[in-house]
């Protein structure tokens, strides 16, 4: 299996590690063309307005048809905010994929940058999770299953091939965010075989 980490900007060395950690194929992604024979793809936290620039042309394109096509992606923080429907502040989606809205930079009780334990769905309940400057996702639509929350706010959510968390499994030691995401490729995968 072959997971590429879209690499524009932002945490991209930390994710190819936690993915060859899981016993898969990951490489860097900067172009359409690398995007061709990839079975998944992470696109990483960093800063969305940045990469969303940095991918404007056929780069955005192609990753708005995968994401509407079905192709497995996990986005975490600023590519959380890529894969929202809804940005608040912002006509339209980035990419897109996910039914959530999500708040940039969330004001008011926003923690600059925090470390907790969440309790995730199928995981446990003691998954180390950091956050820096994580978005809020201040809605979330009904076919969106919420896999973890702190302090009542969603912050790791599923909908179809799409998995958002706003904040960063990559900065820790701890490979079970990322071997779910490999797992719900692999689920994927065999639900695709014939017979
Ligand atoms: N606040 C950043 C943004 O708006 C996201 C932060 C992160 O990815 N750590 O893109």
């Amino acid at each position: 299996m072959k997971v590429g980490v879209l690499a524009l900007q932002g945490a991209v060395r930390e994710h190819l590690r936690a993915l060859e950690g899981v016993g898969v194929e990951a490489c860097a992604v900067k172009s359409a063309a690398r995007l061709v024979g990839l079975d998944g793809l992470v696109l990483p936290g960093g800063e969305s307005t940045t990469m969303s620039l940095l991918a404007e042309g056929r780069l955005l394109e192609a990753l708005r048809v995968l994401s509407s096509g079905g192709f497995p992606m996990f986005g975490t923080c600023a590519g959380m905010i890529l894969l929202a429907d809804e940005v608040e502040g912002r006509e339209g989606p980035i990419v897109g994929g996910i039914d959530i809205t999500v708040a940039r930079n969330a004001s008011g009780r926003q923690v600059d940058s925090f470390e907790t334990l969440l309790d995730i769905e199928g995981l446990g309940p003691d998954v180390p999770a950091v956050f820096i400057r994580a978005p809020y996702v201040t809605r979330v639509g009904p076919d969106v299953r919420v896999l973890a929350r702190h302090e009542g706010m969603a912050v790791m959510a599923r909908q179809g091939r799409i998995l958002v968390a706003s904040f960063h499994p990559e900065l820790t030691e701890d490979l079970r965010v990322h071997r779910a995401f490999v797992d719900m490729i692999r689920e994927l995968r065999r639900e695709g075989e014939p017979g």
